[in-house]
């Protein structure tokens, strides 16, 4: 789809700056649909079922009803960036397996599973915000070597840290008075892909990513934990949604998720999570200026995957 477009400099309520530049045609056949093979040997990972004794001792593990194999199991993650006994880094770095399957992604998971995978990011953001030392906790997830998963196994990580980092603070500010996100739907610069009862799906005006999208409640809720059992499940509807439009348009690129949740103890903060897709390479630009190079316009992205989500026969129904 070409564009008739300027470049454009951008900038958004969090101070991210972007210049979109003009597109070259994009068409999915751009992108190798194909996944990329997982190449370990099972019997040797760490994160598979049988070799639960090669990870520090479990935290955490989900069962199902009459099943044997565990569906989704935590850890502390064995090469922490933070530690309850190093004074300099305080801190609690947890690793989330979210299927026993090796050769599985998370776009492989059902509706059921993801559910049970964002209710375990819930129960282990609980159990952490109770130590008080503990003032934020982030959680992401590295798909594929390029975005900086180190064990292809699929896993999210949780890293509870003892300081609020300043890009939080920013959001926290922004989001705390005439909260942008809870006017969104009326912001045509944020344009929208689908929307489920209480949740939007759409492409931010500014991505720092190429294909960059972002999922967040239409109310002004805080965090994870705020979300009642109905909401996680359609919660877990609209993400795997999400997921698996990037993954079918983009051919299973290597890509972040990013939980922006309020810090522990903050109630005014509107919570959203980024799908961050990592095709585009930050030149010196990027990593000078913090300034964002980036040829694929917001209204490009949703244009495309609404089309995707129409050819896979998803459509906004409300
Ligand atoms: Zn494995
Ligand atoms: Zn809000």
């Amino acid at each position: 789809m070409q564009e008739d477009f300027e470049g454009e400099i951008r900038r958004d309520f969090f101070g991210r700056t972007a210049i979109i530049t003009p597109s070259r045609a994009f068409r999915p056949h751009d992108f190798v649909p194909t996944k990329p093979t997982k190449k370990q040997d099972p019997s040797k990972c760490f994160f598979c079922p049988g070799n639960e004794n090669l990870t520090p001792p479990e935290i955490d593990r989900t069962t199902l009803e009459g099943q044997s194999v565990w569906l989704n199991r935590v850890f502390p993650n064995k090469f922490p960036a933070v530690s309850e006994n190093w004074a300099k880094a305080y801190g609690f770095h947890e690793v989330l397996v979210e299927t026993p399957d090796h050769f599985k992604t998370l776009s492989d998971l059902s509706t059921k599973e993801i559910y049970f995978y964002l209710k375990m990011i819930q129960k282990r953001v609980l159990a952490r915000s109770k130590n008080k030392k503990l003032k934020y906790p982030s959680v992401f997830k590295n798909e594929w070597e390029a975005a900086g998963a180190s064990l292809e196994h699929t896993h999210t990580q949780l890293v509870f840290l003892p300081f609020v980092p300043d890009y939080v603070k920013i959001q926290q500010k922004v989001l705390s008075k005439n909260c942008p996100l809870c006017k969104i739907a009326k912001n045509k610069k944020f344009p929208q892909i689908y929307s489920s009862k209480n949740f939007w799906f759409l492409a931010p005006f500014v991505p720092k990513y190429k294909f960059e999208t972002w999922i967040l409640p239409k109310k002004h809720i805080a965090s994870i934990l705020d979300l009642n059992d109905e909401l996680l499940k359609e919660l877990a509807k609209i993400l795997l949604i999400a997921i698996r439009t990037q993954d079918s348009y983009l051919g299973y690129p290597p890509y972040n998720i990013l939980y922006h949740f309020a810090p522990y103890r903050v109630k005014n903060f509107h919570f959203h999570i980024s799908l961050t897709p990592r095709i585009a390479k930050w030149a010196g630009l990027e990593h000078q200026t913090g300034v964002i190079l980036n040829s694929a316009s917001p209204n490009l992205v949703a244009n495309e995957y609404k089309l995707n989500l129409k050819a896979e026969g998803i459509e906004d129904v409300w």
